[in-house]
């Protein structure tokens, strides 16, 4: 480590309090100091870079400082840097809220259409607004017995409580359980867990028939049912059917309930579509946008509604009917700004194009994997690549979680010059769009190797 590497984590270490991290293991951890980024790297104060494998927890769409991105900033900043929301507003939220309602997946019923754009300031903040606002509209329509929801097993929602609440990954949720509310939680429809010898197409069917039994019993209370389409990213990159999609779509029409897709990961072509709702053929009630909205520059959030649900809160103020929610930040125009830079990126470049390139190229290079004595599965949907490690291969049990051998990968990738960051035992690619197929044939050299040391 350079001396003005260690210079920097050493203060670091006496004052910063980091996520997701326990402190203690930075006792032999080395802290990296990063200091500029340009494309798919990270340029670190040691001298050394690092290739963003996983898209610095999956916001950095297009890649680091991108060039429209950039400038979409600089020019904003001397315009306009901040006003609220409330009484004021402005071209940036105006103009984003346009292109996001129309780009956004298409309903089969027009009167279902996403047509109004809620502002918040994470992800997790956009979730808890889905969920007041389902909660709400019942409670406005005489319906105010609705108060619970269904989440997914293996689903992750965000951190705050009532994301937490929805969320079904013990590592995150255990400790908090008796401050959360308690969702009715079905089975997941990932693929993994399917029977032996059953397609993910009948897994599906099958853990929608499971829902429809849930909903039978349990619609009359619930506000509406929760997921990520897809892909279950935190909880392991588990990947489903998107027949699961069309399936769920159609019962809670038929159960009048509401369905909020969660697509802050998995948004804006991560799945190969520019949402991940689309292979399903299906518009949610509530779609949940977020991370790679602003290109990986800032934090902001959306949630996209129906008039349906917006006319639900619209009367006299004195009716008490009004969505009273709001955060300092909400609609900042800075980050609208870098969000329509990303999206006029998105419209005008052939990005989706190019990625079913790379994911093809990515696929290419992670098949021999598959033949791995501790390789249960390797997946991918789209730019979302994973490799689910395993002690027993006949029997895939897995690792114990104590072992950490997922950090394992992680030293080794650092040590190499990349940022792999293992969920558990599943090591996962969800790099830039602008990475480079030389970059993917590093990304998964390094993490072949790093598993290789993993697994001994
Ligand atoms: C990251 C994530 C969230 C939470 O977003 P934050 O900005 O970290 O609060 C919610 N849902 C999904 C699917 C996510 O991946």
């Amino acid at each position: 480590m350079s001396p003005q590497s260690a210079d920097l984590a050493a203060r670091d270490l006496a004052v910063v309090w980091h996520p997701c991290t326990q402190m203690h293991d930075h006792e032999t951890l080395p802290m990296l100091p990063i200091a500029s980024a340009q494309g798919a790297w990270l340029h670190g104060h040691d001298g050394k870079r690092y290739l963003d494998a996983v898209s610095s927890w999956w916001t950095c769409l297009l890649g680091h400082r991108h060039p429209r991105i950039v400038a979409a900033l600089k020019d904003q900043l001397d315009r306009l840097d901040h006003v609220m929301l409330a009484g004021f507003t402005h071209e940036p939220a105006i103009e984003l809220a346009e292109e996001l309602v129309r780009i956004a997946p298409r309903a089969a019923d027009p009167a279902r259409a996403l047509r109004r754009v809620f502002y918040a300031d994470n992800g997790s903040s956009a979730i808890e607004v889905a969920l007041k606002l389902s909660f709400h509209y019942w409670r406005n329509s005489g319906r105010g017995e609705r108060t619970r929801f269904v989440a997914l097993s293996g689903g992750y929602h965000g951190e705050t409580l009532g994301a937490l609440s929805v969320t079904d990954v013990p590592l995150y949720r255990t400790t908090y359980a008796p401050l959360l509310m308690e969702p009715i939680f079905a089975p997941s429809p990932d693929a993994y867990e399917a029977e032996p010898g059953e397609s993910a197409a009948a897994c599906a069917s099958r853990r929608l028939r499971e829902m429809r039994a849930i909903l039978e019993r349990h619609a009359h209370e619930v506000c509406a049912v929760i997921l990520e389409p897809l892909v279950q990213c935190a909880g392991g990159m588990r990947m489903h059917d998107a027949s699961y999609l069309t399936g769920l779509r159609a019962l809670c029409d038929e159960f009048d309930v509401h369905l909020i897709a969660d697509e802050i990961a998995v948004g804006f072509g991560r799945t190969g579509t520019l949402f991940a709702c689309e292979q399903g053929g299906i518009a949610p009630d509530f779609l949940c946008l977020s991370k790679g909205l602003t290109g990986g520059t800032l934090a902001l959030s959306a949630v996209l509604t129906t008039t349906r649900v917006y006319d639900a809160f619209y009367a006299e103020y004195s009716a008490g009917k009004a969505f009273l929610h709001s955060h300092s930040y909400t609609g900042n125009p800075i980050a609208c700004r870098a969000a329509l830079a990303t999206l006029s990126v998105l419209r005008e470049e052939p990005v989706l194009e190019r990625n079913r390139v790379l994911a093809a190229h990515l696929a290419s290079r992670l098949a021999p994997l598959a033949d791995h004595p501790n390789v249960a599965d390797v997946r991918q949907t789209g730019m979302i690549a994973a490799v689910e490690l395993v002690r027993d291969k006949a029997t895939r049990e897995p690792f114990p979680s104590s072992e950490r051998r997922g950090l394992r990968v992680y030293r080794h990738g650092l040590e190499r010059g990349a940022v792999l960051r293992p969920l558990g035992n599943v090591v996962y690619f969800m790099p830039p769009f602008c990475i480079a197929p030389d970059d993917i044939d590093f990304m998964v050299e390094v993490a072949v190797e790093g598993i290789e040391r993993a697994v001994v």
